[in-house]
């Protein structure tokens, strides 16, 4: 059964959006198989994000995620990697649809990064990746 790595991001933990993240993934019928508050590491990041690398947000994106506590999550269910990309909505929360979680509880707010509350896998690679990053030894 498909895993995806989901990071509730530092501007929707500062809003107290984790709950309301994790609410829709319940509800959608995913289950929680993981669960951890903790403030991203440079390194982590770095691991995270490095298909990013040279990228005109890197820099700005690596700052805004280590800039405060995250709640992530591995969550499970049938193609839960696309279900839940499907929930989180477009990336640029001004175009993401009414009814997912960046269209519904997101804006563009004008900085060098796009903060859109949500991160989630983007394939069942990349979710195994990631976990190993963020959960070691699950
Ligand atoms: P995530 O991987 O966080 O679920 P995503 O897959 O929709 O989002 P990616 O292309 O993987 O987006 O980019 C990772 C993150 O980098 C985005 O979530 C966003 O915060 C930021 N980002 C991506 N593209 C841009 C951009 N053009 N301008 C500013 N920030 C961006």
């Amino acid at each position: 059964i498909e895993r995806s790595l989901v990071l509730v991001k530092p501007d929707g933990f500062q809003r107290g959006l984790s709950g309301e993240v994790l609410r829709r993934i319940e509800a959608k019928g995913y289950t929680l198989v993981a669960l951890a508050i903790l403030t991203p590491t440079v390194e982590q990041l770095a691991a995270h994000y490095a298909e990013h690398e040279g990228k005109p947000f890197y820099e700005p994106l690596v700052e805004f995620m280590s800039s405060g506590p995250v709640t992530a999550a591995v969550i499970e269910g049938q193609d839960c990697v696309r279900g839940f990309r499907s929930l989180a909505g477009a990336t640029n929360p001004t175009e993401a649809a009414p009814g997912t979680i960046r269209g519904d509880l997101g804006r563009d707010w004008g900085l060098k990064v796009q903060q859109n509350i949500v991160h989630g896998s983007d394939s069942p690679e990349s979710a195994a990746r990631e976990i190993g990053i963020w959960f070691p030894g699950l």
